[in-house]
């Protein structure tokens, strides 16, 4: 089975409270619901902060819109001392289906480890969400080890520790490419892509390699997504500051048109 759905993902990072993020869900699902037949088989997912995953969750199920939730982060334990962070099964609870790990925000802004990664992607996948796991190299790492070392070291580290038959998702996101308005080319999205699903085999066997979906994120907006789409390897993207506006995420879900 190699049917891999493409994905298109929105991360807010720490933008919208709870009431924007309402209005721009309901702006969405406004402008996604004429264009249905333009994205029938496309999946949608949006990743808002913590607090707004409860406003959204009620509006997605009140509304039935074909929307799935993710959440940017979460504790790599179960619950207890941990003053700040929120569980998996607390997501799972609000009806979350992702969760981003390893995003370079939290590598770098927050220190977070390989193990830390792998730890937060076990404990995604123990609580029943699906760990979308970004890899992705800076600048400098391009220029001394090439653009596919880095993200595969933290892919490796990344499912260490998870069953051979753990869903996941991975989404190559060059650090130079995250909101630099610098996509990478599809081209080169495609090598690391490829590279990436190499290394899936090994790690977790050809079936699920085969099955893993691999998203391009850095830099993507309505003019470049279809160009990562047409590659081989890259089945959806991990969108930052452009699924902050209605219209445009809407234009990158409709990418085939
Ligand atoms: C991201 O934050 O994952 C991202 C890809 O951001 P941007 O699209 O703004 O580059």
């Amino acid at each position: 089975p190699t049917a891999r759905t493409p994905l298109i993902a929105g991360n807010w990072k720490m933008n919208l409270d709870h009431l924007q993020a309402i209005a721009l869900v309901q702006k969405l699902a406004w402008s996604l619901k004429d264009a249905r037949h333009d994205y029938a088989d496309t999946e949608v997912a949006v990743f808002p902060p913590f607090t707004d995953l409860r406003s959204v969750q009620t509006l997605l199920t009140a509304d039935k819109l074909p929307l799935a939730l993710g959440a940017q982060d979460l504790s790599p334990h179960e619950s207890g001392a941990y003053t700040g962070d929120i569980s998996g099964a607390m997501l799972q609870k609000l009806g979350v289906h992702y969760a981003l790990v390893g995003h370079s925000e939290r590598r770098h802004g927050h220190g977070e480890s390989d193990e830390t990664v792998g730890a937060k992607a076990l404990a995604a996948h123990r609580a029943g969400l699906i760990p979308m796991i970004c890899v992705g190299e800076t600048a400098e790492d391009l220029a001394e080890h090439g653009a596919a070392a880095v993200p595969l070291a933290q892919l490796a580290a990344a499912v260490a520790d998870l069953p051979a038959d753990a869903e996941v998702v991975v989404a190559y996101e060059p650090v130079w490419a995250i909101g630099s308005g610098q996509a990478a080319t599809p081209e080169q999205a495609e090598d690391v892509a490829r590279a990436i699903r190499e290394a899936l085999r090994d790690l977790l066997g050809d079936e699920r390699a085969a099955a893993t979906r691999i998203l391009y994120g850095g830099s993507v907006t309505s003019q470049n997504i279809a160009g990562f789409l047409a590659q081989g390897n890259v089945d959806g993207a991990l969108v930052g500051g452009a699924s902050l506006k209605a219209d445009e995420f809407s234009k990158i879900v409709q990418f085939r048109k």
